[in-house]
């Protein structure tokens, strides 16, 4: 496997190799760099910490641009001005070690700063477009470079504008954060509030169990974290599933207009897909810790993924009427 293949650079651990990878040290240069391949009508992959990316296996015709210009600044006490290729778990370490509440329940979502407003990154009850106030983009339809609200985004579930758009590259981000000593209210343990670093270490600990914290001795983790989304459906298909499965206690909630969001979990699960699916010997499985990562258990190709990705999701559509929508970002499918 070469340095620069996206098996590499990727969490899932898959991927072929791209033309050309340039990694960009500064904002000016990324700017520059994607400015200068806009021009030559290259086509090019931004590229953070590959935690939310499934990339086609073999030779891709795409230049990767990696973000690592890094570094936190601290604004007025209490807004963080971060550049994007930072990894973002060290900018909520950063915010706990001064008191700073806002992010503690992000804690161990892997990847970039940069890449937490693409689609607005989120656990545990809070997100991102909860304290993200601005974002310098370079604007790759205009080659302005700008620092822009962040309504402008349209941040909204595992959403915005720049998801799956490829207009803009987040150069940096700010975020508005505060002085306290305890956390938000942590929703999976009733809406308690524990000291800051405890909430941390309780969210970090609690990820681990999932396998949502990134480990490389630990197959459970070789992912792009949820791989699907939870469909929001009409709510007369919501009680169509919960008459059919028939069991108390089916997770869904309201979504406004007549909608409601069910539990992509919870789908997969009763439509036949247990954790390990489809078992020992295969190549790509769902995580033995988590239904919902697609995992990589050593030697998986990017194609084996997709095979378990469509066996997944054709199995819940015929069980249940709902088409699960990914996740991750597909790149050279
Ligand atoms: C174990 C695990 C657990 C996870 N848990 C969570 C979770 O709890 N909540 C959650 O929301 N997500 C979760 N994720 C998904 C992922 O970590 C996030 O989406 C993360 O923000 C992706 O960051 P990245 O830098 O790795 O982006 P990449 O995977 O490198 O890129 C993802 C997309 O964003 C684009 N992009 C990246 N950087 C930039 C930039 N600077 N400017 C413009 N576009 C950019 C890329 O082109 C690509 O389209 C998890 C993933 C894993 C592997």
């Amino acid at each position: 496997m070469s340095d620069s293949s996206f098996a590499s650079l990727t969490t899932l651990r898959v991927g072929g190799t791209p033309a050309e990878l340039i990694r960009c040290t500064t904002a000016e240069e990324l700017a520059e760099t994607v400015a200068r391949l806009d021009a030559a009508g290259t086509d090019l992959l931004i590229v953070g910490g590959g935690s939310n990316l499934v990339v086609a296996d073999g030779q891709l015709p795409l230049t990767a641009v990696l973000v690592a210009n890094e570094g936190i600044e601290l604004i007025d006490g209490s807004l963080l001005r971060v550049q994007a290729g930072t990894t973002w778990d060290d900018v909520v370490a950063y915010a706990v070690e001064r008191g700073l509440g806002g992010i503690e329940t992000l804690s161990g979502i892997p990847g970039s700063a940069g890449a937490t407003p693409v689609q607005n990154v989120g656990a545990y009850g809070s997100e991102i477009s909860d304290v993200l106030t601005r974002v310098r983009l370079y604007n790759r339809e205009t080659g302005a470079d700008e620092w822009v609200t962040a309504e402008s985004l349209e941040l909204a579930y595992r959403y915005s504008n720049l998801k799956f758009t490829n207009r803009a590259v987040v150069l940096e981000i700010e975020l508005q954060l505060e002085p306290t000593e305890l956390s938000i209210p942590l929703r999976h343990l009733g809406g308690e509030r524990l000291p800051l670093a405890e909430a941390r270490e309780n969210v970090l600990a609690t990820r681990r169990t999932k396998g949502m914290v990134l480990d490389a001795g630990d197959h459970d983790t070789w992912s792009a974290g949820s791989f699907f989304t939870n469909p929001v459906v009409p709510t007369a298909l919501a009680d169509a599933i919960d008459a059919k499965v028939g069991e108390a206690g089916m997770p869904r909630f309201a979504a406004g207009d007549g909608q409601e969001k069910l539990s992509a979990a919870w789908l997969i699960e009763r439509a036949g897909f247990p954790r390990g699916y489809p078992g020992e010997d295969a190549p790509a499985r769902l995580s033995t810790k988590h239904t919902l990562a697609l995992t990589n258990r050593g030697n998986a190709n990017a194609s084996d993924i997709v095979a378990l990705a469509t066996d997944v999701q054709a199995g819940v559509e015929k069980q249940f009427g709902v088409q699960l929508v990914p996740e991750p970002v597909w790149v050279g499918f």
